[in-house]
């Protein structure tokens, strides 16, 4: 029996803006009355709570940004007083100190809603069995997994991560129909379960990832050894509640965003002007309801485009691309804004190639720019195909980024590999 019961009510864009536009007045007016630092940094840009009358004074507000968050050190931007605050959670970021978000009962409310949402999309019932691998504690959001399944009428199995014994044991006695894991982790287990046989003796249909993003390599082995209907990719970060906040829907064709908790931007890193619908820029977010600590323009720093259209699966719900990098991996090529992702994913999805590749750029004497794309032959594959790889792959470079490269197909294992985050843009421009 499907439900039915966590979708938005509005029907039409114009009902949307709508709700919008109320959330950001209420926004725009909590933060100005509930933080000295959110009052600051409004009172500077001279937008003040009563000068929002339309959705295009969005743009007047000024951006939020980590710093504005590290600066605030414990509990940054609270617009709550502490009696309202009833958890907190961080994010271990890679670099200096944590951010510490606080939640409100209604923030773990909304929350919970919009998961449990995120369930509805991904076509669960009530007669699903959620097996959450995912951690459990301050820096993790495995409580976000469960709350949402709760409240949507899943029964919700909180394994945690880790110890692939008791997965496996889970997955066969339990008949757990749903996985949510981390992608590497997902991918553990598929080899564990064949290992051990059981792809007979479980029930998983669909994978639910949350925190880093699956590869379609590691899907399509996933989907070979568990069988697996459906994947999904969860997007979220801990500014923003956690993960949860869209999913794509059975149809795959991106992300559907809940546009009535937050509003999203795409900008150019560089200018932070607006990128139109389809361009890629960077994700920036603005809350509509958030108590505890709400955002006005938080720069995520994640890179993303909006996808124009409707989805064969009829949902209003807007829908945003799947992450695409990060704003740091930005190469800015004659003209052209480039992310190493859009290469490497044009590679990964060229037979013949293996996943190692180094892109590098020269300024040669003429004054103009140069990049050449190394890109490793599969293993087992003929030299003799090198001139009808690198011609392929170029093509695809040209086609789907508009800028030519050079690319140079070399023997499998020639380039350099690494345990941690391997190198892979040689810069030699400056
Ligand atoms: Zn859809």
């Amino acid at each position: 029996m499907r439900t039915n019961r966590f979708m938005p009510e509005f029907k039409t864009a114009q009902e949307l803006r709508d709700i919008q536009l109320k959330g950001l007045q209420w926004t725009v007016s909590h933060a100005y009355n509930g933080s000295e630092h959110y009052r600051k940094k409004l009172s500077q840009s001279g937008v003040g709570p009563n000068d929002i009358k339309s959705l295009d004074d969005l743009a007047r507000l000024p951006f939020t940004t980590a710093d504005d968050l590290r600066e605030g050190y414990p509990f940054p931007l609270l617009c709550v007083p502490f009696d309202q605050v009833v958890r907190i959670h961080a994010s271990s970021g890679t670099t200096g100190k944590k951010k510490v978000l606080c939640y409100t009962k209604k923030d773990i409310d909304d929350w919970a809603h919009f998961f449990a949402r995120c369930y509805e999309m991904a076509e669960l019932t009530s007669q699903d069995r959620v097996q959450i691998a995912v951690g459990y504690g301050v820096w993790t959001a495995g409580v976000g997994f469960q709350l949402g399944c709760e409240k949507f009428g899943a029964m919700a199995i909180p394994a945690g991560p880790g110890n692939m014994d008791m997965q496996c044991q889970f997955l066969v006695d339990f008949q757990s129909t749903v996985m949510c894991c981390t992608a590497s982790m997902g991918l553990l287990l598929a080899e564990e379960v064949n290992r051990r046989g059981l792809k007979d003796k479980i029930n998983l249909k669909q994978m639910i990832f949350g925190s880093e993003r699956s590869s379609e390599a590691m899907r399509a082995r996933m989907r070979e050894l568990l069988g697996v209907e459906h994947m999904f990719d969860i997007p979220g970060m801990t500014e923003l509640y956690g993960p949860g906040t869209g999913l794509d829907c059975v149809h795959h064709t991106g992300i559907h965003y809940w546009a009535d908790y937050y509003i999203l931007e795409t900008v150019d890193p560089e200018t932070l002007q607006p990128t139109a619908e389809g361009e890629i820029g960077e994700m920036v977010v603005t809350s509509l309801r958030k108590e505890g600590v709400p955002l006005i323009r938080y720069r995520t720093r994640d890179l993303t485009r909006l996808l124009p259209g409707e989805c064969p699966c009829g949902s209003i719900l807007p829908r945003h691309d799947r992450l695409l990098g990060r704003t740091d991996d930005m190469i800015t090529f004659r003209g052209v804004n480039i992310y190493p992702r859009h290469i490497d994913n044009i590679l990964s999805t060229t037979r013949g190639i293996s996943c190692e590749y180094q892109i590098v750029l020269d300024r040669k004497n003429d004054g103009k720019d140069y990049m050449t794309v190394k890109a490793e032959r599969g293993q087992n594959v003929d030299s003799a195909q090198n001139d009808a790889l690198s011609r392929n792959i170029a093509t695809r470079i040209k086609h789907s980024i508009l800028v030519s490269a050079d690319v140079q197909v070399v023997d499998y294992g020639s380039l350099p590999r690494s345990e941690k985050k391997s190198k892979r843009v040689f810069d030699n421009r400056d």
